[in-house]
């Protein structure tokens, strides 16, 4: 094995995802713990077995020791880059972790409180178990700090307890390594691009001259298109009604992790699984996705004043033609535009950041 170089870390709620690259950023390992507090799983270069993490912690553990038995130590490595959900509006570019950059990671915790938390805890059991190793962190919603005011702002009033409260957008690692690698197959990147990372989350992102102008996700990753289990768009008055009906609670798990594509087909939130179901409430959620995600592209490139290529990536938009053909042929009043699939490469594109720092 080459020297290792870069770890690059996604600590989620119930999984931590790491990839291990040398300094040519030639992916060396991958290891993820998933099922964390549940039915946990540790897949090793693509091996997967059972293995109880009753929490982080315990998974993170299970990560170092299995680090150790490929002879990989912390202490060598020449950094840690964390893939960050949220910097806020200050933090709009990759940055050695400070005790600052931490404090101001923190200081976003109300904006991604399922996020943000669990990044945090990953830094500090870093820095805990390789003081001396230098710790990065990306963040998704960097690459749509170019969205201009009009674009991002609410129609709030200005006033300090509303600072904050505006669109942020989220994939933006998905969205700059979209950008990073489609002229491997365009030569010149397209002008006016429409870039859709379709996964469990789901989001459209307008890159004009390779930088976000606007999105589909908003002040949260719950705004936008149908995803796995998010609603998506909703009138905030609806929202105001679930609030009263159900409590905060209720709503937001409702929200969150109740709606979408397994609300809609009361079945499944995975593409696959509905694609094969031929139920017609599965059908009835593969249309409400496709669907949408034609009326939120219709606004994108009206924020481009046109389009030039659309670039599919995420699980849904690289594997399933299906879906792909579905978007395309609501599209058919725009002409015919290039498609593209553009592989996701969130982990590469972060190891590459940390490396332009090291
Ligand atoms: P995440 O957003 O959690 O990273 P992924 O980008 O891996 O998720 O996307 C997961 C989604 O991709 C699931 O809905 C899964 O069913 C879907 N998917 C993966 N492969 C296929 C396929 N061959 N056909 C249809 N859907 C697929």
């Amino acid at each position: 094995m080459n020297k290792p170089s870069i770890l690059v870390m996604n600590a989620g709620s119930s999984s931590i995802k790491t990839a291990l690259f040398d300094g040519a950023l030639s992916e060396l390992l991958r290891i993820e713990a998933t099922g964390i507090g549940g039915a946990g799983q540790l897949e090793v270069a693509g091996k997967k077995h059972s293995l109880h993490m009753p929490d982080n912690a315990a998974a993170l553990a299970n990560i170092f020791e299995t680090l150790e038995q490929h002879s990989i130590t912390l202490d060598t490595l020449d950094g840690v880059a964390h893939r960050v959900v949220h910097g806020g509006t200050t933090l709009t570019q990759i940055q050695r972790i400070t005790p600052e950059v931490r404090d101001e990671i923190a200081t976003c915790i109300p904006l991604a409180p399922l996020h943000n938390p669990h990044h945090l805890a990953a830094i500090d059991a870093m820095s805990a178990a390789a003081p001396d190793l230098p710790q990065f962190a990306s963040f998704d919603t960097a690459f749509h700090a170019t969205i201009p005011p009009i674009a991002h702002r609410f129609a709030l009033p200005d006033h300090p307890k509303l600072n904050g409260v505006r669109r942020y957008g989220f994939h933006g690692t998905s969205y700059a390594s979209v950008v990073r690698t489609l002229p491997e197959q365009t030569q010149t990147l397209p002008a006016r691009l429409l870039a859709m990372h379709l996964g469990n989350g789901a989001s459209l992102c307008a890159i004009l001259d390779g930088r976000s102008v606007a999105t589909t996700m908003g002040y949260s990753p719950l705004s936008g298109l149908t995803m796995g289990t998010r609603a998506g768009e909703i009138d905030a008055g609806a929202v105001l009604r679930l609030v009263r009906m159900f409590g905060v609670d209720e709503a937001d798990h409702l929200l969150h992790n109740a709606s979408g594509l397994l609300g809609l087909s009361g079945l499944s939130a995975d593409m696959r699984t509905l694609e094969a179901a031929q139920t017609p409430d599965a059908q009835f959620a593969i249309d409400h996705f496709c669907y949408w995600i034609a009326r939120q592209a219709g606004s994108l490139v009206s924020a481009m004043g046109g389009v030039d290529a659309i670039a599919f990536t995420g699980g849904i938009g690289e594997n399933s033609a299906l879906i792909r053909n579905a978007i395309t042929d609501h599209l058919q009043w725009l002409g015919s535009i290039p498609t593209y699939v553009v592989p996701t490469q969130e982990e590469l594109y972060i190891a590459r950041e940390a490396q332009t720092l090291i």
